[in-house]
C-alpha cells in the first residue's frame, strides 16, 4: 500500500500539473471513440499497450475478458456495453484477450473449480461456447499450445455474445459499428487482430471509426508527445 500512496502523490504532484488542460477538459465530460474489454490480469494496463491517454477508452476488464450472452445476467458488462453505445456513441468494441490467461487456464479444468472457487466456476460457463470448440476441434492439442488456442478462440466466443445484444446488432446491421478481437502476447509486447476472412491473427490495420472530438491542433497542444500519431489517424 505504501507504494500505491507514493503513486498518489507523484501523480498529483508531477503528471497532474504538467497535464492540467488535459484534465481540465476531462472534467467537462467523457466522449471516448473505443470499448475497450479485457482481463482483470495485473500485467495487461490497455492504455500503456494502446499508448492511449485518459478519456480514450471506456474499459471493461473481468477474468477471461468474458461477455455473458444478451439477457444471460444481470451484471455489470451488458450495462457497460449498452452505455457505450447508446449513451457515448461508441463505434469500436475490441475485445483483447492474453497470453498466459489465468481464467482461460481455469476453462480447461472446469470441473475442478466447483468446489475450489464456485463463483468462478459459474462465471467461466459465459465461455462454454469456448469450452466445447475445444473439445471439438482440438483434443489433439496440450499444454501450452492448448491454451493458446482457448484464448484465441474465446476472443471470437465473447465477439459472438457481444452480438446477442440488440443495440449491437443493430449497429453492426447499419454500419456503425465495428467489433474487433485482439490477443496481446505479454512476453513480447506484440498484438495480432483476428481477421475473419483468413480466419487467423494478424497484425492490426484496421481503419478505426475514431472520431475528432478535439480538433488536431486541440490534441497537439494537450497531448503532445501522443498528438503525431493521434492526429495522423483522424486524416
Ligand atoms: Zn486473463
Amino acid at each position: 500500500m505504501k507504494k500505491l500512496i507514493q503513486g498518489v502523490h507523484s501523480f498529483q504532484t508531477d503528471y497532474l500539473t504538467t497535464h492540467r488542460e488535459m484534465f481540465e477538459l476531462l472534467s467537462q465530460g467523457q466522449h471516448p471513440r473505443i470499448l475497450f474489454i479485457t482481463c482483470s490480469d495485473s500485467r495487461i494496463d490497455p492504455n500503456l499497450i494502446t499508448q492511449a491517454e485518459p478519456g480514450e477508452m471506456f474499459i471493461i476488464r473481468n477474468a477471461g475478458n468474458i461477455i455473458p450472452p444478451y439477457g444471460a445476467t444481470n451484471g455489470g458488462e451488458g450495462a457497460a456495453v449498452e452505455y457505450a453505445i447508446r449513451a457515448l456513441g461508441i463505434k469500436d468494441i475490441v475485445v483483447c484477450g492474453h497470453s498466459h490467461c489465468g481464467a482461460m487456464k481455469g476453462l480447461l479444468k472446469l470441473g475442478k473449480l466447483a468446489e475450489e472457487m464456485p463463483i468462478v466456476y459459474e462465471w467461466l460457463k459465459h465461455a462454454e461456447a469456448t469450452r466445447q470448440t475445444i473439445l471439438d476441434n482440438y483434443q489433439n492439442l496440450e499444454g501450452e499450445k492448448l491454451l493458446q488456442v482457448t484464448i484465441e478462440e474465446n476472443i471470437l466466443t465473447q465477439l459472438e455474445n457481444l452480438r446477442t445484444y440488440p443495440i449491437i446488432r443493430s449497429r453492426l446491421h447499419n454500419g456503425q459499428l465495428q467489433l474487433h478481437g485482439w490477443i496481446y502476447h505479454i512476453e513480447t509486447g506484440e498484438i495480432l487482430e483476428h481477421d475473419p476472412v483468413r480466419g487467423q491473427y494478424v497484425p492490426p490495420q484496421t481503419q478505426f471509426s475514431r472520431a475528432s472530438w478535439l480538433t488536431p491542433q486541440q490534441q497537439e497542444r494537450i497531448y503532445k508527445g501522443s498528438a503525431a500519431s493521434y492526429t495522423s489517424e483522424i486524416k
